[in-house]
């Protein structure tokens, strides 16, 4: 039996900035009215949802953009950031393509970065890649 209680409805978000499709939320129908239609503060209407997945939906960002905009400049001139979400999102093809030499070279200097700042699914899509990587040749 479905009941309008379970989350059976999805909202399925593409990042405004970086134009990557988010991974959908699942939330209660109703609830998810509550907050956008008559106003009732996110927390409130659907406290089952994680931190990020609140910010996606108030602020219609993905987590990578959401860190790139609102981080402390200091602490992104640290990292020296010189990557975009859509280069990590296509890295699964690169492991194919002909840019495997470029994709051992981004994950050679941003290892440690991306492992550190990536969620989701670039963090999966990152480890599948970085687990057949093979290093740079002595
Ligand atoms: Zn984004």
């Amino acid at each position: 039996m479905t009941s309008k209680k379970e989350r059976t409805h999805s909202v399925i978000l593409e990042c405004i900035r970086c134009k990557v499709a988010q991974p959908e939320i699942k939330v209660k129908k109703e609830d998810y009215d509550q907050w956008a239609d008559n106003g009732r503060l996110i927390q409130v209407a659907m406290p089952y949802l994680s931190a990020d997945e609140r910010e996606m939906l108030i602020t219609q960002l993905c987590p990578n953009c959401w860190e790139q905009l609102y981080a402390p400049e200091a602490e992104l001139k640290q990292f020296n950031v010189s990557f975009t979400v859509k280069d990590v999102m296509s890295l699964p093809s690169w492991r194919h393509g002909n840019n495997k030499k470029l994709a051992e070279k981004f994950l050679k200097q941003h290892h440690n970065l991306l492992s550190e700042s990536l969620r989701d699914e670039g963090k999966m899509f990152l480890e599948s890649l970085v687990s057949t990587w093979e290093g740079p040749t002595p």
